[in-house]
């Protein structure tokens, strides 16, 4: 029987967190470490946007060339959206989230807390210390602000935890084809990790993954690159057009299928974590590690070519573009890169465009 999702909302989520004492962080894209924040009683919620706020009051502090995720972002902040957090953290995933973190800081000043996180571009063992670095000073401040200090075995468990809801959400992954979720329903339940508490992830994923099935072989695979699948009916419309997202690359998603940390110290564990993660541009990844796990991932899941799905103006994205799109070419693998802009409905040429890329790789 097809599992019924009953994902709550995340403003109940949040009320619910709060009501049992926690507090909340609003936490920008894309890395950070989950397990840190929980083990403060924190509970992370992540602003990819959110698409469709007016954003003419971010615009009073940035350029028209800065993506649509910053521009919301910010303007959801100046509109009370974010008044019910008690913490702002910006990793710096890009020049444009590190502008925002200036801004927060310098300019705006909002009544929450700003933490920015900086994040190293490599996969050496400087760069696990120098994040390991980062997380423990983000650990001092919060002890300094909310009076806790959580023992390193208390922050180790807290890190477990989210290990064993990411091992579930690459299972989820794993066995996309087979699970009876639309493609929406199963973006919606991988989405869920954004704002759910690990442990009410861990026992939503578990229910999906009881019940599976085979699935006609009708669909066409579809492999999807990008940040994040807004607006979120694109999910629909591949699906009305036959295609099925059976592999992800997206930063909201498979770039952040954590593996499990090999450390015992709870910080170098979570540093692990990300350093070690899928590739990612936004991480200094290179092009050749890109194109290598793109074309692996292809290749196991049966995906018949890529989707590049980025947002308008995001640089680390547009930057690896030709050189990836070549490579696929060269693989035997098509693509098609759609630019979006959160706020936008999808523009008719652009669903023309996903149809016809279909039709190419039937
Ligand atoms: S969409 Fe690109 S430019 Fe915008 S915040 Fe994300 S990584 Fe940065």
């Amino acid at each position: 029987m097809k599992p019924t999702l009953g994902i709550p909302r995340r403003t109940e989520v949040i009320e619910k967190f709060k009501s049992e004492g926690g507090m909340i962080a609003a936490v920008l894209p894309i890395h950070y470490s989950r397990g840190l924040l929980r083990a403060f009683d924190i509970l992370p919620v992540e602003v990819w946007g959110p698409p469709r706020v007016d954003v003419s009051y971010g615009g009073a502090h940035l350029q028209p060339y800065v993506c649509s995720i910053v521009h919301n972002a910010l303007s959801f902040l100046k509109t009370g959206g974010l008044d019910v957090v008690d913490f702002i953290i910006v990793p710096h995933a890009c020049d444009s989230l590190q502008g925002l973190g200036s801004i927060l800081l310098d300019f705006v000043k909002p009544k929450q807390h700003v933490f920015p996180l900086y994040l190293p571009r490599g996969r050496r063992k400087e760069d696990v210390d120098f994040l390991a670095n980062e997380l423990r000073s983000l650990y001092d401040s919060l002890a300094k602000i909310t009076g806790k200090r959580p023992s390193n075995e208390d922050v180790l468990a807290s890190i477990q935890r989210e290990e064993e809801a990411d091992s579930l959400l690459a299972k989820l992954h794993e066995n996309r084809r087979h699970l009876e979720l639309s493609n929406l329903e199963f973006y919606r339940l991988i989405r869920s990790r954004e704002f759910l508490p690990a442990e009410d992830f861990v026992e939503l994923a578990s229910r999906a993954l009881e019940s599976t099935f085979e699935r006609e072989a009708n669909s066409i695979p579809v492999l999807m690159s990008g940040i994040v699948p807004e607006p979120m009916n694109v999910l629909e419309i591949l699906e009305e057009m036959g295609g099925i997202v059976v592999a992800d690359d997206m930063a909201c998603c498979g770039r952040r299928l954590y593996g499990v940390g090999k450390s015992d110290d709870p910080f170098v564990r979570a540093a692990e974590r990300i350093v070690f993660a899928p590739p990612d541009p936004t991480r200094g990844s290179p092009i050749e590690e890109r194109l290598k796990h793109l074309v692996s991932k292809a290749r196991n899941t049966g995906a018949r070519g890529v989707i590049f799905y980025h947002v308008k103006f995001c640089e680390p994205e547009l930057f690896d573009l030709p050189d990836l799109r070549k490579g696929l070419k060269e693989e035997g693998l098509p693509s098609v890169a759609i630019e979006v802009d959160i706020n936008d409905e999808l523009p008719h040429q652009t669903i023309t465009r996903i149809g016809a890329f279909l039709e190419v790789i039937e």
